[in-house]
């Protein structure tokens, strides 16, 4: 799996609670903000509208004229410029009309400002559990509805029309998604003497201890037949048997999720033949039951993992005669029918394993039956 990174950008807005005195003060930076909006676009209209940094060079001399600017946050004046900046740049695009100086009664009020770290590691901005330090306005209280994550860059104050203050806070985040990198495609053969084989010719065996614990099943089954029913005996021999079935299945249990992780995570297209035409006849009953069970188990796992890892489980068609085929030139050779010829030579010369050229089969067919060529 990769896992890819995207940088992103997103706001949190929250209600703040401002003192009266910060609220004046908010208000005179909005208002302030506004004014050398303004007043820059005057001098753009009278002459011809200069950059960003000649402006910005300009604001000291403005400061001295009207000396109130000054006991605002300096650089809500500066993003104000740079706002002004913006709706030029839209402007000589094409795109947009002529920027048009804000009206008190109509414009946004809000004013906005840039989060810095000063030489000595402090920052402007600050936040500590539900509260806000802003330039100028020191500490004040917010409805903090959710943790703040990423890098912050800037935090725009702004009031409505009704008097209640807000804050967007914007941030810089990483948005992680993952990618397959393993793009494998395999068939899945399931058996009996191995759990499986795969199209790329892997027999996968049933755990080692798992026909150990069979075979002593088996031993206790048949001692359990000969005992009376409802003796002493017989109740304790019950009671091993259910210890040997629980270990059976937890072995079995955990043989079958890794297996399924591995498959699924390394392959977007994984074909298996439908159980309902497993015809496993020659094998005992109790091993039957296991296998069956194993199967079906194994079949829910890869079915709610390829959801979780990205691939495609298919079951082929059940009536796709899959061992008989020859998975090199597709003639039928039915003298395979024989369970127990395990190799065989095709008339086409391609020598095959039964169950690798049934896994190479299901591979084709699922592929045939998705439309991929
Ligand atoms: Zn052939």
């Amino acid at each position: 799996m990769i896992k890819k990174f995207k940088p992103i950008n997103k706001a949190y807005k929250f209600r703040i609670y401002p003192s009266q005195e910060q609220q004046e003060l908010i208000d005179k930076t909005i208002g302030c903000s506004r004014f050398i909006y303004n007043e820059f676009l005057a001098k753009a209209k009278d002459d011809e509208y200069n950059s960003y940094t000649k402006y910005s060079r300009q604001l000291p001399q403005l400061k001295k004229e009207y000396e109130w600017l000054k006991e605002v946050d300096s650089i809500a004046l500066q993003q104000s410029l740079k706002d002004l900046d913006r709706a030029f740049k839209n402007f000589f695009s094409g795109k947009y009309n002529y920027p048009k100086f804000k009206s008190k009664t109509k414009a946004r009020l809000s004013y906005r400002t840039q989060k810095f770290i000063r030489p000595s590691g402090t920052t402007n901005i600050e936040i500590k559990a539900n509260k806000i330090k802003l330039p100028k306005l020191s500490w004040m209280k917010f409805a903090k509805s959710k943790e703040v994550k990423g890098k912050m860059n800037n935090v725009t104050v702004s009031k409505s029309r009704v008097g209640k203050y807000y804050i967007s806070i914007n941030v810089s985040q990483v948005l992680v998604t993952i990618v397959k990198d393993n793009q494998g495609e395999l068939g899945l053969d399931l058996g009996i003497k191995d759990f499986l084989t795969t199209s790329d010719g892997e027999h996968i065996l049933n755990p080692r201890h798992l026909s150990k614990y069979q075979d002593k099943l088996a031993k206790l089954q048949k001692r359990l037949a000969r005992k009376e029913e409802g003796s002493n005996n017989w109740h304790k021999l019950k009671k091993k048997i259910a210890k040997v079935h629980i270990k059976i299945k937890n072995v079995r249990k955990d043989f079958l999720h890794k297996l399924s992780t591995r498959l699924t995570k390394e392959n977007q297209l994984l074909v298996i033949e439908d159980l309902n035409i497993k015809g496993m006849l020659k094998n005992s009953k109790l091993a039957k039951h296991i296998s069956d069970c194993s199967w079906n188990m194994f079949t829910t796992m890869l079915e709610y993992k390829s959801k979780w890892y990205d691939c495609i489980l298919h079951k082929a068609d059940r009536f796709f005669a899959s061992s008989q085929t020859c998975s090199e030139c597709g003639v039928k050779n039915s003298k395979v029918k024989d369970l127990s010829v395990r190799t065989w030579t095709c008339e086409c010369g391609a020598t095959h394993n039964r169950d690798i050229n049934a896994s190479k089969n299901l591979l084709k067919q699922g592929k045939l039956e998705l439309g991929i060529n």
